[in-house]
């Protein structure tokens, strides 16, 4: 994966037709970077350039050549998987970054047995912990608990939120009945009109805060149904048992990423930060500071905040400049601490804990399939992620240990080791798990998130039609992007 295959010689012996045409291209870069830079420059010549080497971009690449197209994958990082990262903890190899799958995500599911990695249910043998409003609940099962006076409005308020993302076409929500009332109101307004009791309130926003990284005041409540609607419902979002945090992958999801790109092999190109895309009636010339690669088709897949920092020639179209403005992705620090052995368990307890009293949180055990060692995956959220990004590890690590310890007693401040990713701190995804735009967007940018610009192409969970956010969301964009481009090589 260390450089690009494609010189423009070896490539006009299996492109002639494209090749033909690389005179006129190269004259298109010059006007992009001017002739005396472009003269030193390297020219490769692909079929299809795609940007970013994450889920999207890597099942865009192998869709695509597997179509009989050439390909490249320029990724600005080192390392491939995008929002996905191994990680290692007490000898076991975790993801520091996207790691669940559900029962309905059967894309991710189809790669995972394609590629032969194999998943193992999440554990929740026990009792899960809700701390809402100083009431403490340790119940069992899928349906959380509140203070009881405050249930029967709880489960109304979800049966709300369910009927009306029922409504919401999640490929189009821009195109629902009522978008613009939607999209005018946040969760929050939302909720304040639709919830009276408290624990209801704060359950809620937990809840908003663990799936999307951000805070209910912040979110579209067009946006946040159309979520709910792309996963099926909002159920499947909070759920572990059937929902988004069944399953995980033995030995981590990234490695399947890892698998995609070992079988594209050079056609991979890490440490190639794309600058610039430059379009013409001929073709597309995409600039790294390793050399350019001229194409027919570009894709990008990195999220549109992340996409608008490449330079555009001509210049993107006022919708999708005004899209890629106002998509900022949520915050998050992901968390691993590992203990000689998963003493939660001994107490009955499944480890999965949401409080509004802490800053860390929710967490789930994370133990390992093999072996007595126990260890417990969790998050800092939306504001608290925020708060604590720019702290130092240290402080960061007293914290978490300090609020595990609240609900697993002291044996929780013993950790054997800690390990965390400040993703809203990476330079290259600045935030996850996904971009989340705030009321006016969606109606009023939002029919360009998958609109290509001439040779352009858009690509990456935020466009998905299912599973929006999710790594399963990813591939399926990878899938519809490749179909997409295919057709017009
Ligand atoms: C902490 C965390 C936990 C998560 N948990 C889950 C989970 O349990 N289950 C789940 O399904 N999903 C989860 N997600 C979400 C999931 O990881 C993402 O939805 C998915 O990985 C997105 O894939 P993508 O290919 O669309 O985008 P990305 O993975 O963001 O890929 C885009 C790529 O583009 C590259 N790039 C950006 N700019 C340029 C440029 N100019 N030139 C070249 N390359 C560029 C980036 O470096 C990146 O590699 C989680 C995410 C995070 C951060």
């Amino acid at each position: 994966m260390a450089s690009g295959p494609h010189n423009e010689h070896d490539e006009r012996r299996e492109h002639l037709s494209l090749s033909r045409r690389s005179a006129l291209g190269v004259a298109v870069g010059l006007t992009a970077m001017g002739a005396q830079a472009a003269a030193a420059r390297t020219t490769n010549v692909v079929d299809v350039v795609v940007v970013g080497a994450g889920f999207a971009g890597l099942t865009t690449a192998r869709r695509l050549r597997a179509s009989g197209h050439s390909v490249v994958v320029l990724e600005a990082d080192e390392r491939v998987g995008g929002r996905t990262k191994p990680g290692r903890i007490a000898g076991e190899v975790v993801d520091l970054g996207g790691q669940w799958v559900g029962p309905t995500q059967t894309r991710l599911l189809a790669l995972a047995k394609e590629l032969g990695v194999s998943t193992y249910p999440q554990f929740d043998a026990g009792k899960n912990i809700i701390d809402i409003g100083g009431h403490r609940v340790a119940y069992e099962g899928e349906t959380p608990r509140l203070v009881p006076e405050a249930m029967p409005e709880f489960i109304e308020v979800i049966g709300k939120i369910e009927a009306m993302a029922a409504k919401v076409p999640a490929a189009q929500p821009w195109q629902a009945a009522d978008a613009e009332q939607l999209d005018a109101q946040t969760v929050e307004s939302w909720l304040v009109l639709n919830a009276k009791h408290p624990a209801v309130r704060t359950m809620i926003r937990l809840m908003t805060r663990a799936v999307f990284s951000a805070e209910t005041g912040q979110i579209s409540l067009l946006y946040f149904l159309a979520y709910a609607a792309a996963a099926g419902d909002f159920n499947a979002l909070i759920s572990t048992r059937g929902g988004a945090q069944d399953s995980l992958f033995e030995g981590g999801v990234w490695q399947l990423a890892q698998k995609m790109a070992a079988e594209l092999g050079a056609a991979v190109v890490l440490e190639a930060p794309v600058q610039s895309i430059s379009q013409n009636n001929d073709g597309v010339t995409v600039a790294t500071p390793k050399g350019d690669w001229r194409a027919r088709q570009v894709v990008v897949t990195a999220p549109p905040a992340i996409a608008s920092r490449i330079e555009y020639a001509p210049p993107l179209p006022a919708q999708r400049d005004g899209l890629t403005q106002r998509m900022p992705l949520g915050c998050v620090i992901k968390v691993h601490v590992s203990y000689s052995r998963p003493f939660w368990r001994e107490e009955g307890l499944t480890g999965l804990v949401l409080s509004d009293r802490t800053e860390f949180g929710p967490w789930f055990d994370h133990s390992p399939t093999v072996g007595s060692t126990g260890s417990l995956v969790g998050f800092f959220d939306g504001a608290p992620a925020q708060r604590w990004a720019d702290r130092p590890v240290e402080a960061r690590r007293g914290q978490v240990l300090k609020d595990l310890a609240l609900y697993l007693g002291d044996a929780a401040l013993s950790p054997v080791e800690y390990l965390e990713e400040v993703w809203t701190r990476a330079p290259l995804n600045r935030g996850g798990y996904v971009s989340v735009p705030g009321p006016g967007v969606l109606t009023a940018f939002g029919p360009a998130l998958r609109e290509p610009f001439g040779r352009i192409h858009w690509a990456g969970t935020e466009t998905a039609d299912a599973w929006v956010g999710y790594i399963d969301g990813a591939i399926r964009s990878g899938e519809r992007v490749a179909q997409e481009v295919a057709a017009k090589l």
